[in-house]
């Protein structure tokens, strides 16, 4: 991929106006392409379903997969109480990423071939949720994450469920957006090269909704127009 190889030009490429929050989130290969204002970070979290949670314990590094969802400065996800990464996780350090993939960018040399994107990257440490009023309140907003409005419509959490799972969040103070969308592909000198190059894009589609078999007739089906595809 295009980013791989050294590119001693990238220190003097100009530098998104808000700064990096720290030094160790400050992107510095392609760094016209990093961003750490608030509303691109949280542009890019809350367009998205899935995280990645990376965390170490006694030495091998794991990056697990999981849902995370932003309330306010927080971003949240959560599992069974049994669950060893939300265990092990509690007071460590974390690093959560986010990915959505916009494009495949065909080149006219393998090396230049790439990817569109938009990534997001959170440093800090894990806490677990320990209020339950609190819990409950960002497992609803964990709910309607996933669809607007529907925590409400919901048979209410009962005590044991609410015991099984585990909550936790990581500030977003140390955050980092990373974007690439450029329709151009750097690939100078190969534009006589005989192949098509551009960027095929690339968007999630939400499908027809399939009922539970329970589900009686004349229920209302949920509209999939609602925002929950978010590319
Ligand atoms: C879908 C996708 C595919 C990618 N494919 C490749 C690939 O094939 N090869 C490749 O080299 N790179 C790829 N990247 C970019 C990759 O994520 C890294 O940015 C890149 O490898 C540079 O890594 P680094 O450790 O040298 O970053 P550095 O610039 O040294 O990272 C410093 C800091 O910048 C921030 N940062 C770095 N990367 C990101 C990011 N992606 N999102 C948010 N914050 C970030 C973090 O805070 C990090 O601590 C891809 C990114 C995405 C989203």
């Amino acid at each position: 991929m295009s980013e791989y190889p050294p590119e001693p030009a990238d220190a003097a490429e100009p530098q998104p106006a808000t700064p990096p929050p720290s030094d160790r989130t400050r992107v510095r290969r392609l760094p016209k392409r990093g961003r750490y204002d608030r509303a691109t970070v949280d542009a890019i979290l809350d367009a998205a379903v899935v995280a990645h949670v990376g965390w170490v314990e006694d030495g091998p590094p794991y990056a697990t997969p999981t849902i995370a969802w932003r309330v306010g400065d927080r971003l949240y996800w959560h599992g069974s109480s049994a669950s060893r990464m939300l265990r092990a996780t509690d007071g460590r350090p974390v690093c959560v990423t986010v990915t959505h993939l916009d494009g495949l960018v065909l080149a006219r040399s393998g090396f230049n071939h790439s990817v569109n994107y938009r990534s997001a990257m959170v440093l800090g440490t894990a806490h677990l949720v320990t209020d339950p009023a609190e819990a409950e309140a960002v497992l609803g907003a964990f709910v309607d994450h996933l669809y607007p409005g529907r925590w409400a419509t919901l048979r209410p959490m009962t005590a044991k469920e609410r015991k099984a799972t585990a909550v936790l969040w990581v500030d977003l103070r140390e955050a980092s957006a990373k974007i690439r969308a450029d329709v151009s592909h750097d690939d100078p000198g190969d534009e006589a090269w005989p192949v098509w190059a551009g960027v095929i894009p690339l968007h999630a589609v939400a499908g027809t909704p399939e009922p539970d078999p329970s589900v009686p007739d004349g229920t209302p089906v949920p509209r999939v127009e609602v925002p929950i595809v978010r590319d």
